[in-house]
């Protein structure tokens, strides 16, 4: 077996793992990214918020991203029932201030390999088709991985600190049992792209479109060439009952929700369909000497409100400054040393996974999707929409959102004495059958 060694392993070249990799290789340390696949590879997760932004800038990646070939800019989100009855309309440049008026739409082949290339031109050592195997623990500190390379020869690669940043896989979380799906949140999604999707004229056209259906949701993603990601997130109880391959479970749903079928009659896809299932699940270890765990590979909800890549480069940031800072001070990076990123790892799943579960709730929904004009609330969820989570002082944000919980609340207890407090809404073609 071969030996190598570095300052810091990462596992994973996605964009927690090149998030890390550049900005620790940037502070001087010897950075090996290990990546299973070689890029450009298709991944989900298109969809982009804009308090991604100042990372990106911090980066240096912003204007690559925006130059990319299918990047299109993104200036809010629609959301529509499944009959397209209703529909509601959140614009970026509505929210709270500080405003951040856009995202974008990337393909996550161009983006994931321009964030990996930017971490390699930081000085990071990019191992692609190296697949990780075991840790190798000494006491309780991670001082080392068994890896294969291409070949199929396998190494022992020891290191000062380790990130796992190995996306829905994750790594050592399920090798060391802290990986746990949500019982009540089992989904699957069917998607591809297609050419030929109807989208909504103006400036609106750039949005990411979410229509609900009773099974699911799917979601409407364009590019810059009018090519659309097309995504179908689905009860498994759904996909057991319709179908067999991904593609006939997708026409399954479609055909159950008009407003989908509408935007799709002329669409063909130009992708074979893939299937992406068990993808909720929590992770109960985050951190431990030697160790952290980053992006999905410390967890993931659901997709609703595209937070996927934000969560993973903000945790990706911050665990790279753990490590240069505890290396600094001690010349190892401890359990503790982690501690900052494993509260902003909870804080970031607790704030969204809350809203998330609030889009999973039919009384919470008249309100997300008719919200009144009062004491600011469309820009509070607008606010939380384009990830505006993380500045100090924002008190009133979850002061808005917790009042809009607590109007929920009511709505329930009215629903349930006949008397709801606003009608509740619709949102299944009536003939749906699950
Ligand atoms: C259906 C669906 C739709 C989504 N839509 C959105 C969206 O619109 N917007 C959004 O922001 N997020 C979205 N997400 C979430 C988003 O895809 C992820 O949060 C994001 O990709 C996480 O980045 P990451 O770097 O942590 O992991 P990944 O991007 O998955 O990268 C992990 C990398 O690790 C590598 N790897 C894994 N195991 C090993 C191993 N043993 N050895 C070597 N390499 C390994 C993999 O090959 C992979 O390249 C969606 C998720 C799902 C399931």
């Amino acid at each position: 077996m071969g030996e190598q060694s570095c300052d810091v392993l990462i596992l994973g070249g996605g964009p927690a793992g090149s998030t890390a990799a550049t900005l620790l290789a940037e502070s001087g340390l010897a950075v090996t990214v290990l990546e299973r696949d070689s890029f450009p590879r298709f991944h989900v997760g298109e969809s982009l918020l804009p308090h991604s932004l100042p990372l990106f800038e911090r980066l240096g990646v912003h204007e690559d991203i925006r130059a990319l070939p299918h990047t299109r800019l993104k200036p809010g989100a629609f959301f529509a029932t499944a009959d397209g009855s209703r529909l509601v309309e959140y614009r970026f440049a509505q929210a709270l201030p500080p405003v951040i008026p856009h995202a974008y739409q990337v393909r996550r082949d161009e983006f994931d390999a321009l964030l990996l290339a930017r971490a390699q031109r930081a000085g990071a050592q990019i191992l692609h088709g190296w697949e990780a195997l075991t840790p190798q623990w000494e006491g309780k500190r991670l001082h080392a991985l068994r890896v294969r390379d291409p070949q199929g020869q396998e190494h022992l690669f020891r290191f000062r600190a380790f990130l796992d940043a190995s996306g829905q896989k994750a790594f050592l979380a399920t090798r060391m049992g802290w990986r746990f799906p949500y019982p009540k949140h089992k989904k699957v999604a069917a998607v591809s792209h297609f050419r030929g999707v109807w989208l909504p004229p103006g400036e609106g056209s750039g949005n990411i479109t979410i229509v609900l259906t009773k099974a699911g949701w799917f979601w409407f993603i364009p590019f810059a060439d009018n090519t659309v990601s097309v995504g179908a997130v689905l009860d498994v109880g759904f996909w057991q009952a319709q179908g067999k391959t991904p593609s006939e479970v997708f026409q399954r749903a479609v055909e159950q929700t008009p407003e989908a079928a509408k935007r799709l009659a002329k669409a063909s896809p130009v992708l074979p369909f893939s299937a992406i299932q068990n993808f909720s699940y929590r992770v109960t270890k985050l951190a431990g000497d030697g160790f952290a765990l980053i992006g999905d590979a410390a967890g993931f909800l659901d997709p609703i409100f595209s937070t996927g890549v934000f969560i993973a480069t903000t945790t990706a940031a911050s665990a790279a400054e753990d490590v240069v800072e505890a290396l600094h001070r001690h010349g190892r990076v401890d359990a503790a040393d982690f501690a900052p990123t494993v509260t902003l790892t909870r804080t970031l799943q607790r704030t969204f996974f809350s809203f998330i579960r609030s889009y999973y709730d039919q009384d919470f929904l008249p309100f997300f999707f008719d919200p009144r004009p009062v004491l600011q609330i469309p820009a509070a969820i607008v606010s939380l929409l384009a990830a505006d989570v993380l500045r100090p002082g924002r008190f009133l944000l979850s002061a808005r959102f917790r009042l809009l919980k607590l109007l929920a609340a009511g709505q329930k207890l009215g629903r349930l004495l006949g008397k709801p407090l606003v009608p509740p809404l619709d949102a299944t073609p009536a003939d749906f059958k699950a």
